[in-house]
């Protein structure tokens, strides 16, 4: 059977989330996009809500959730402001891999801590000259005795200046590229290293991004998650989980651009009637609720596989990629329907337009979607053909 309807529980979440984003977030999200500034008191009720380990079990301090739980509550975050719920959302995907690959012993020693006490997480896998392609990746671990010595800087990472931890991809031999690849459990403490200043960004300015640069940093070897020549592999399997929850933030600021468009739809009045009654008006926000409805379901399936334990790269990179080009969409024809007053800054649309663009760039540029999803098709098409 599928079934669309939300059990008690994920309704009550939904709620409190929707409150949180109203109450917390935007009222203060337009201030931080102006200033660029990070909202760090908002990041703290936001850790105390739990906000930030939804998928972590409760026996570590975490909220249990599933991946579609997850992506119902964040929708709610992201509708709030999709900067602030960026912030929020780096700290799930930092502490998935702990929680999906770490022993027991690093469970303890890093999900605990992070659950009980306000910290923020990055997850450090871009640099300069790398970042469609991080088998690519410069920054080295070398294993001297009990320690990894980590050189090099990472780039565009967000909660860069802010973060605990850092959730660190290194090569242990650049010549095998992605087989060389190690992901390692990063305190911000150690001594080497240092962050740049929070990059200008033309949205999502409320998140902090920033490069963070590591200069023969020891970090002791039981910080290694699954093994060497693992870290690909494991930085690869947590995008599949982590892509849903991104998609459904391009939701939230996607139906925030519709509702703005709906109401100023009704209110502004030209050639003697609302807006609304101009058909080409209802057309641009008829398309809106069309791929707004059809974003949401991909993300909402690709979510249910990876609950279900079924791999799910093809429909999290389908929900990525259609989400992203739907706020993108979305946000464009908003600041269509307010005319000249959308390209202003007295109204928020032209703050969801900038926000949106981002999203068709991190987590797998548009164009890297599309090839993770075209090389299954051919895959498949191959199989089915020698069989
Ligand atoms: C605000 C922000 C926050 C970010 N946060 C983080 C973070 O927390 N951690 C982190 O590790 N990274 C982070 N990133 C980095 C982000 O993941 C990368 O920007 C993204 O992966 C794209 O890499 P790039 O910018 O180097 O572009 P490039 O890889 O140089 O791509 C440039 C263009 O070429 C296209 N292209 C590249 N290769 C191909 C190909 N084979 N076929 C077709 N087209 C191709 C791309 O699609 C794109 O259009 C963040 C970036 C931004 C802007």
């Amino acid at each position: 059977m599928i079934g669309f309807d939300l059990t008690p529980e994920q309704h009550a979440l939904q709620a409190k989330a929707r409150r949180f984003a109203k109450e917390v977030i935007a009222p203060v999200a337009a201030q931080h996009d102006r200033e660029g500034t990070f909202p760090l008191d908002v990041m703290q009720k936001a850790h105390q809500e739990g906000f930030f380990t939804p998928l972590v079990p409760k026996k570590y301090g975490g909220q249990g959730l599933g991946v579609l739980d997850t992506c119902i509550l964040y929708e709610e975050l992201a509708a709030g402001c999709m900067g602030i719920y960026l912030s929020i959302f780096v700290n799930a995907l930092a502490l998935y891999p702990i929680m999906k690959f770490g022993t027991e012993e690093q469970k303890e020693r890093f999900l605990k801590p992070f659950c009980e006490k306000f910290s923020l997480a990055s997850y450090c896998l871009s640099e300069h000259t790398v970042g469609s392609d991080p088998a690519s990746m410069k920054t080295t671990a070398v294993l001297e005795g009990d320690h990894y010595i980590v050189n090099g800087t990472k780039m565009w990472i967000t909660n860069g200046g802010y973060a605990d931890f850092y959730l660190l991809f290194a090569n242990t031999d650049l010549q095998k590229r992605h087989k060389g690849i190690i992901c390692l459990v990063v305190p911000s403490t150690l001594a080497g290293i240092g962050h740049g200043e929070p990059i200008d960004k033309m949205g999502q300015r409320a998140s902090d991004t920033a490069a963070v640069t590591f200069r023969n940093v020891r970090v002791p070897r039981e910080n290694l998650l699954a093994g060497e020549g693992e870290g690909f592999k494991k930085a690869m399997a947590a995008l599949d989980i982590t892509r849903p929850m991104i998609a459904v933030g391009a939701v939230g600021v996607a139906r925030t651009a519709m509702e703005l468009s709906l109401t100023y739809a009704k209110r502004r009045v030209q050639f003697g009637v609302p807006i609304a009654s101009h058909q080409a008006v209802q057309f641009m926000l008829a398309d809106m609720a069309k791929d707004l409805d059809a974003a949401r379901l991909l993300t909402w399936k690709a979510a249910w596989l990876a609950d279900q334990g079924i791999r799910n790269s093809r429909e999290a990179a389908i929900a990525k990629a259609f989400a992203a080009d739907t706020a993108m969409r979305v946000t464009t024809d908003a600041v269509q329907v307010y005319g000249g007053m959308g390209y202003t800054r007295w109204h928020p649309v032209e703050k969801l337009m900038r926000d949106a663009k981002v999203i068709q760039i991190y987590e797998g540029t548009a164009q890297i979607m599309r090839m993770v999803i075209a090389r299954q098709m051919l895959q498949e098409a191959e199989i089915k053909l020698n069989t």
